[in-house]
């Protein structure tokens, strides 16, 4: 599962946890990302931070870990990189890449598009209320998961921190105290 986990939230986690249940997965694997060229016009928490609050978020699910690949490869993240690097650490596992609808319906412009599918099959976890015209996408290769509740965004988790507001429940407890600890989204930026 990609993503830029600024932080990583309750949202992310019930869409893992729904999309190994449903597809039988013996693992799921937390990928940061490395510059978000998606995101580069908004400023990102250092990349450290969003691994460090990942691995607090999994720690105490045996099936679920974080890759460091998009972190330790210079330059712009890009879904094809990041599937070539785990099926070189994998070569025997079958991938799915798990991301949000949003992201899914920006697919056809990532770098090497037609490389992705070959690499993985593509689950698009959608949020509550999203609809995405599945028009253009293969669907043989992609498949839709609603994920159950949790309107929870990070962009909105950082807005509550900054506002002084709490976001206990919304992201793991120890994610909460990470924030505090590291003193992270206090400052005005968005
Ligand atoms: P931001 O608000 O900054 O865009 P985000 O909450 O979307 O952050 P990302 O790290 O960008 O978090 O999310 C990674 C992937 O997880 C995205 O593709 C996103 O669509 C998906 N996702 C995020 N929140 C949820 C949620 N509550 N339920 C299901 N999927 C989610
Ligand atoms: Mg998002």
């Amino acid at each position: 599962m990609g993503g830029t986990f600024d932080p990583i939230h309750h949202g992310h986690l019930v869409a893992a946890s729904e999309a190994a249940s449903r597809f039988d997965l013996a693992e799921v694997v937390f990928v940061p990302t490395g510059q978000p060229w998606q995101k580069a016009d908004t400023q990102v928490s250092p990349a450290e931070h969003r691994y460090l609050m990942t691995v607090v978020a999994t720690a105490s699910n045996p099936r679920f870990t974080v890759s460091r690949v998009d972190l330790d490869r210079d330059g712009p993240t890009y879904t094809s990189d990041t599937l070539r690097d785990l099926r070189a650490l994998r070569p025997d596992d079958e991938l799915y890449f798990i991301t949000g609808a949003d992201a899914l319906a920006q697919i056809l412009s990532w770098k090497d598009v037609d490389e992705l599918w070959e690499l993985a099959h593509f689950i698009g976890v959608t949020r509550p209320g999203y609809h995405l015209s599945e028009s253009g996408l293969p669907q043989d290769r992609v498949t839709l998961q609603e994920v159950p509740a949790m309107a929870i965004s990070s962009s909105n988790c950082r807005q509550r921190v900054s506002d002084g507001e709490p976001v206990w429940y919304l992201v793991p407890d120890g994610v909460v105290q990470y924030i505090n600890k590291y003193e992270l989204y206090t400052d005005d930026r968005e």
